[in-house]
């Protein structure tokens, strides 16, 4: 018998403890499909998650794009693919999660929205949820289930996208994180002429964080006609790039400029306070500072991990918010179609910067912890992995 092909995949097992091993290449069963890993980008997620300790040595990554190598008779029937039917050789994109379709929540909210269903499974998680079909185990065939490895393999249930001939695997490898901007800006729109509406031509608003998501967010606002977008950070080198991606009309060093007076800026620039404010910054006190600010009647968008850090703080609750008729939103579900609109959007790349954020490129799985070291960095927005 011809010996199986190995492969090289991620292990996490511990904080910062990732192995890079091989394993054999699994057979891909008749619902089933293999890719070749072209593009996987590190999300801000990833940083929490080597940091912890996964319950059993798990795979990573779940921002990935791959050449189909392999497909079983009735991968067509049991991948979804919003591209139509698929074959060897056609490059695609991945919803990351795979939900059962059949739980409580499934049944309420509709197959695919993540972080409700009971049963679900996710590409690059450390854990899986209830009754998942699979698990988080890169131990367990078929391995590869991250999307920093050589390949991965697709499980029936998964959303796919195809790729058009021109569009480069590593932008499409910021599907995930501009869904999620995608689903912010959803989540702020309004019916047009109702009292506080969010969204429309005369709106100002302000984006917290010029992390990827800050940034990408603040595009979006841009693409969607806003009259002013405010992007406030902390580093004067990474918002001057981020203004230049987002194309936002100004940018705000937290640093620089006291509370105090950058809300008297803020004020001025906003005829009174922004419509709309969105939170990308992952912390608690950009939180509050965020609720401060929306005007009354306006929206306010939490985008943050839904986590916490630890931090907690005390809060006049009317004083900040009972009192100015906000709109509050949290944001920790998504779903694929919330992704296929940001499928659409990657596919404009030669229109809008996209490529900018992909500031650290590397090319081997070697490389991944390096490169994730200088997430920090000043001159850090996102990294990717290259494998071609
Ligand atoms: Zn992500
Ligand atoms: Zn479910």
């Amino acid at each position: 018998m011809a010996e199986k092909k190995m492969a090289k995949m991620a292990v996490l097992k511990g904080p910062n403890h990732l192995d890079i091993e091989s394993f054999p290449l699994p057979e891909v069963k008749d619902d089933g499909m293999l890719i070749k890993i072209e593009a996987t980008s590190i999300c801000g997620s990833d940083a929490h998650s080597i940091r912890s300790t996964p319950a059993q040595p798990s795979p990573l990554g779940h921002e990935f794009t791959g050449k189909i190598v392999e497909m079983g008779e009735r991968a067509n029937e049991t991948i979804y693919s919003f591209s139509g039917p698929l074959k060897v050789g056609d490059r695609i994109a991945v919803y990351p999660w795979i939900t059962c379709g059949t739980c409580p929540e499934c049944m309420r909210h509709g197959n695919g929205v993540c972080m409700v269903c009971e049963n679900a499974f996710m590409y690059g998680g450390q854990e899986t949820f209830g009754h998942s079909k699979y698990t988080a185990d890169a131990y367990e065939v078929p391995h590869f289930k991250g999307g920093f490895a050589e390949y991965v393999y697709i499980f029936p249930g998964t959303y796919v996208w195809k790729l058009p001939e021109d569009m480069p695997s590593e932008i499409a490898s910021l599907l995930d994180p501009l869904a999620v901007c995608a689903r912010a800006i959803e989540m702020a729109q309004t019916e047009p002429g109702v009292l506080g509406e969010s969204l429309n031509t005369n709106t100002n608003a302000v984006v917290i964080g010029e992390g990827a998501i800050g940034i990408m967010t603040a595009m979006l606002l841009k693409i969607m006609g806003c009259r002013n977008v405010i992007l406030t950070g902390h580093k004067d080198e990474k918002l001057k790039k981020a203004q230049e991606i987002s194309r936002c009309d100004y940018v705000i060093n937290s640093n620089k400029m006291e509370k105090e007076e950058r809300f008297r800026y803020i004020r001025e620039i906003t005829d009174g306070g922004p419509d709309l404010v969105i939170q990308c910054a992952n912390n608690t006190r950009a939180s509050i500072e965020g609720l401060e600010l929306v005007r009354k009647l306006g929206t306010y968008v939490e985008v943050g991990v839904p986590f916490g850090f630890g931090e907690t703080f005390e809060v006049e609750l009317p004083q900040l918010i009972f009192s100015k008729n906000v709109k509050i939103n949290s944001l920790a579900s998504n779903s694929q179609r919330v992704f296929d609109k940001a499928f659409h959007l990657l596919e404009r790349y030669q229109e809008f910067p996209f490529e900018k954020l992909l500031t650290h490129k590397f090319y081997s799985l070697e490389e991944l912890m390096p490169t994730m070291q200088k997430m920090r960095d000043v001159d850090y927005i996102k990294g990717v992995m290259i494998l071609k």
